[in-house]
């Protein structure tokens, strides 16, 4: 038997333990491919390199990765690689060599710690941060084995190809960033990028990507380390540095419950007979019209359901961002199962409440402005010159036409009748004299 084919059983014994079919895994590799924006022909060469990787297991040549855990929950380790649940994302976890990962090592310790500065120093690894940086006290708020996070990081960060940040709280600092954050909790990207300005660094940032949602899915994870492994790139990053095939589209786009937000069908409350119909949960705060994130498509545990599809609106989990100081996804997106306090629009976040103060401002300036000018132009004694009621309407209320529009029809028709009031006695006059004259004349 050759190795590859030594190679193939083991990695087939590896599924085999896993309870996951050959069928299955290339339904996987099917996922994967389409999150990288490849075409479906890209699949066995998919399969392949992560085939390949148990082959390079066994000459001890996987791709190195430390994976640090800040100030977190351990939510993404839990979701990456639980092994109660086993998935295929924790497979391909075995296809990389994970030199320190204080959750997952078997090791602890001096050892452990050993290992991590060993690989630093032969530098090429991927370093994955989970959790918030801590920078409060000087960044005493959060040392491990008796060293500053901060400097953690610095160091571990020196001679990485990249950084991959897992989760929310490591994008732009989660939930220990939220108010009132005494510990200053701060997402990596900036961090680094501040030192970096300020002098601090003595080497060039590696690439960093972020990978947000709270937890991270393992799939987005795995997708990352297929394209590191088959293409030796990473995907295309939008500004925030967030993978574009995974973070480019809202939830709202992919939703199955679009259709009852298009009909205004929405869940009110909780327990009803909107909730039992799946109507949409715009009403009780969904926030995935604004969240950019694929969940509706790779969903969660072996794709079998997610936030919306439970029933839960979406958090917003995947709006952290770490490129906007003092904004954190959880401040912005809190109370979850209400409207938006803020609305983004551009680069700007805007509170709706400060609008409407606004426009509120602007309306009683405006009245108070016209109360002054209805003044100057005598309108509150009485109205303006054109509105006081004319004589002869008051002579002839019974006829009268009301109050007068400036120019138009009506206008001329009331100065026609003041004429006509004007030259009545004259009129009148005429009218006698010439009657006089008729008897006179021979009126028998
Ligand atoms: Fe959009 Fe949320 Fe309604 Fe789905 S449940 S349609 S994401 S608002």
């Amino acid at each position: 038997m050759t190795t590859k084919e030594t190679c193939k059983t083991r990695f087939d014994e590896l599924l085999e333990q896993r309870g996951v079919s050959r069928r299955d895994f290339l339904k996987f590799c099917a996922g994967i491919a389409a999150m990288l924006g490849l075409s479906q022909a890209a699949v066995p060469r998919i399969a392949q390199a992560l085939e390949g990787s148990v082959i390079g297991k066994d000459s001890g040549a996987l791709a190195p990765a430390i994976w640090l855990e800040f100030a977190s929950c351990t939510g993404c380790t839990e979701s990456l690689a639980s092994v109660d649940t086993p998935d295929l994302a924790t497979i391909v976890l075995e296809l990389i060599s994970l030199n320190y990962a204080e959750t997952l090592s078997a090791g602890a310790g001096h050892s452990l710690e050993l290992a991590k500065e060993q690989t630093i120093e032969l530098g090429g690894y991927l370093l994955f941060i989970e959790g918030a940086l801590m920078q409060g006290w000087d960044g005493d708020a959060l040392r491990i084995a008796d060293e500053r996070a901060t400097d953690i990081l610095k160091h571990a960060a020196s001679k990485a190809v990249a950084i991959i940040c897992a989760g929310s709280c490591a994008v732009d600092g989660g939930w220990q960033a939220a108010y009132p954050n005494p510990g200053g909790a701060i997402g990596v990207q900036l961090y680094l990028e501040r030192a970096a300005a300020n002098g601090e660094l003595d080497y060039e940032l590696p690439p960093i990507v972020n990978v947000p949602l709270c937890p991270s899915n393992p799939e987005h994870l795995v997708a990352i380390l297929v394209d590191r492994l088959l293409l030796n790139r990473f995907p295309e990053l939008t500004a925030e540095n967030k993978p574009v095939l995974m973070f480019g589209q809202t939830i709202h786009d992919n939703c199955p419950r679009r259709g009852h937000f298009e009909n205004g069908e929405f869940v009110r409350n909780f327990g009803s007979v909107e909730e039992a119909k799946n109507f949409c949960l715009y009403a009780v705060g969904c926030k995935g019209p604004q969240t950019r994130v694929n969940c509706p498509i790779v969903r969660w545990n072996r794709r079998g359901s997610w936030c919306v599809e439970s029933g839960a609106p979406c958090a917003g989990c995947a709006t952290a961002d770490p490129t906007r100081v003092g904004f954190n996804w959880v401040e912005m997106n809190t109370p979850f199962l209400k409207h938006l306090r803020n609305i983004n629009i551009g680069g700007l976040n805007i509170n709706p409440a400060f609008i409407a103060y606004g426009v509120a401002g602007v309306v009683v300036l405006a009245l108070v402005i016209h109360g002054f000018g209805m003044k100057a132009t005598g309108r509150t004694k009485g109205g303006a010159p054109f509105e006081v009621e004319r004589k002869w309407d008051k002579k002839h209320p019974d006829k009268a036409l009301g109050p007068a529009v400036a120019g138009g029809v009506a206008t001329e028709v009331a100065q026609a009748a003041e004429v006509a009031e004007e030259t009545a006695p004259q009129v009148e006059a005429a009218l006698e004299e010439n009657i006089n004259d008729t008897e006179e004349g021979g009126g028998n």
